[in-house]
């Protein structure tokens, strides 16, 4: 195996997922801080595993292929129990609710499951910030019914502008203009701020970070650029094809005058930059080359029901088996739940991207890790 390069396989379903505490810990009050000092506020939620999409750096076509076992639909978590969840999460801290997949617009009705997560509440009586994920290909029909349901604003991922390149990143020849289509059915729709992600690969489309601005300036929709990640074990990473984010900033400097904007709420995610002329602003996320565990406040929930505190884990927590009971237990109360999910935190000392950065060359990290559509980005 040449150095750095993660093997094409698919090892989700093998090494044993580490057992929720027991007995439960006894409940206590908020706020939960981790190991590291660092609260839980954001919860990430995938509907699905399955996604329309076969993008080379997420869902591989070589992998994820007509054999491929997803879920069956017994094992996803069901609405009652997904809001369930977010309930106890939102008493916990959690702030914000991003949906995500797999594609989360192809599970069934989902706007009934916005409308549940809508009514939940924080513990002070405000409502969740309420967000999803999407690549967009079915947003242009289902934006009016979400904003109806009370989702409250959506990132869409779009890699390029040009179509070729487009079709051939998604690999499924999905057109650009029907994810442009959506994006404005979206913003007619009043969900606001408007999102966009662009995952960068050095050699495959480089080229459209500069039209992507371009396109985006002076829209109102933020585009952001993702340094490309060696999440899960399918997609034959290679750190050679990482733009580093700092690249990015010079192409776009070379182009247009940018300033720095300060974050807006803690544990952001990307670095901000501003038109100078006010036309808008930027967004650089660069989790390889500059790592931002430090403030890292995000749990991830994967489409069955298991926890996991980083996005590079290897093992999620079983919460399924406390809401469904397991052999050995009958399903558990929401306290102690609760308790189970403040005991799972405060252990929490997760730091893969920091740590990525001191493994030597030839290491590709863990063993082994969670593929990104099975619990979202
Ligand atoms: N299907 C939805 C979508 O396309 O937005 C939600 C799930 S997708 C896994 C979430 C985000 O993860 C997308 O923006 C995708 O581009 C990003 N992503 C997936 N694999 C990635 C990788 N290896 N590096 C960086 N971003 C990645």
């Amino acid at each position: 195996m040449t150095d750095g390069v993660i093997p094409l396989l698919d090892l989700r379903q093998i090494g044993r997922t580490p057992p929720v505490p027991h007995p439960l810990p006894p409940p206590r009050p908020g706020p939960w801080l981790d190991a590291r000092g660092r609260p839980l506020r954001d919860l990430r939620i995938s509907v699905t595993d399955r996604c329309n999409f076969r993008c080379s750096y997420c869902m591989p076509k070589e992998v994820f292929d007509k054999h491929y076992a997803f879920l069956p639909h017994r094992d996803l978590l069901s609405f009652e129990e997904i809001t369930r969840l977010a309930g106890v999460f939102a008493g916990l801290g959690v702030q914000k609710l991003r949906l995500t997949g797999g594609e989360p617009l192809l599970r069934r009705n989902l706007e009934a499951l916005i409308a549940q997560l809508a009514e939940l509440r924080t513990p002070e009586g405000q409502p969740l910030d309420l967000t999803l994920t999407t690549n967009g290909s079915l947003l242009a029909r289902k934006a009016r019914a979400l904003r109806d349901a009370g989702l409250r604003r959506v990132t869409v991922s779009l890699d390029a502008l040009d179509d070729a390149i487009f079709r051939r990143m998604n690999d499924v020849d999905f057109p650009v203009a029907e994810v442009l289509r959506g994006i404005e059915a979206a913003q007619a729709a009043g969900l606001a701020p408007i999102k966009v992600n662009m995952v960068v690969k050095r050699g495959t489309n480089d080229d459209q970070i500069v039209p992507m601005a371009h396109h985006f300036r002076g829209t109102g929709v933020v585009l952001r650029f993702i340094e490309y990640m060696d999440v899960g074990m399918s997609n034959g990473w290679r750190m050679d094809e990482v733009l580093p984010s700092a690249q990015v900033l010079a192409r776009l400097r070379e182009d247009a005058e940018l300033v720095p904007l300060a974050a807006t709420v803690e544990g952001e995610t990307a670095t901000r930059w501003g038109y100078a002329d006010g036309s808008g602003e930027i967004g650089l996320i660069s989790s390889v080359t500059q790592a931002f565990c430090g403030d890292c406040n995000r749990a991830r929930l994967s489409t069955e029901g298991r926890l996991y505190t980083c996005l590079f884990a290897g093992d999620g927590h079983d919460l399924r088996a406390l809401l469904r009971g397991d052999g050995e237990h009958p399903p558990r109360s929401d306290a102690e739940i609760a308790a189970a999910l403040g005991a799972l935190w405060t252990r929490r000392g997760d730091r893969y991207s920091e740590l990525r950065a001191s493994l030597p060359a030839a290491d590709s990290g863990p063993a082994r890790r969670v593929e990104m559509h099975y619990i979202g980005g």
